[in-house]
């Protein structure tokens, strides 16, 4: 199963601290509900970063690996290429 990420539109408030935490540009802006949304959840590299700083609580990952070899992981390595 793969990694789910989750906005609670309900609970998100809009404040955009998750577009600016996330390393890897998962979330975007959507303009029209004035809430973040998840763009790209296959670039996740499960930092948790976003779910830490929200301040709603409104980010919930499913499947996540929490434990990550990052320098011994090939498919970590082939994601993290993209953005050095
Ligand atoms: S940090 Fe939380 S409340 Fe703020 S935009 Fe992201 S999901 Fe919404
Ligand atoms: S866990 Fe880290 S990489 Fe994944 S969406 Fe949140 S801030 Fe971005």
């Amino acid at each position: 199963m793969a990694l789910e990420i989750t906005v609670h539109e309900q609970s998100c408030r809009g404040c955009e601290l998750c577009i600016d935490i996330c390393p890897t540009k998962v979330f975007t802006r959507d303009e029209e509900k004035r809430l973040c949304t998840v763009a790209h959840a296959e670039d996740c590299i499960a930092c948790l970063s976003c779910t830490y700083i929200c301040p709603s609580g409104a980010i919930e990952h499913r499947d996540i690996h929490l434990v990550k070899n990052f320098y011994r992981d090939e498919e970590f390595c082939r994601k993290m290429g993209r953005f050095l």
